[in-house]
């Protein structure tokens, strides 16, 4: 079966923005929890606690809780790999895909599979495609 992995750069260019904003975030929440929780025996319950009490300060005024830097990191993270997952169409080029074609411009187009009806993408009409051969 061969593949055809078309990608939007578009989305993928944001999917990698936003894993990137992510991993800056979980960057900055490792760099501040780091001279604390380096010294410790378990480092992960104590870099999970740290992040549970500990909070930032952003400006002078206001500081932003570790536990929602995270959240948010991830967040973006998941976003991003959503995105970029969204922005791969693959498609299967089978036995199942048929060349169509339409009654009235004669233009054929490759579908998955053979369609009663169907809008042709030339004219715009909606018709009964001619399935004119099959692709392997
Ligand atoms: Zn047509």
């Amino acid at each position: 079966m061969r593949q055809i992995i078309r990608r939007k750069p578009s989305g993928q260019v944001l999917g990698v923005l936003l894993c990137l904003v992510g991993l800056g975030i979980l960057l900055v929440v490792f760099w501040k929890a780091w001279p604390s929780v380096s010294a410790s025996s378990n480092f992960l319950s104590a870099l999970g606690s740290y992040i549970l009490t500990e909070q930032i300060s952003i400006t002078s005024f206001a500081t932003l809780k570790l536990t929602y830097l995270t959240i948010m990191a991830t967040i973006f993270l998941v976003l991003g790999i959503v995105a970029i997952g969204f922005s791969r169409q693959i498609f299967y080029l089978s036995g199942e895909s048929v060349s169509l074609q339409c009654p009235y411009c004669k233009n054929s187009w490759r579908a998955r599979r053979a369609m009663a009806w169907a809008e042709c993408p030339y004219c715009r009409k909606f018709i009964q495609p001619q399935a004119t051969k099959k692709e392997i």
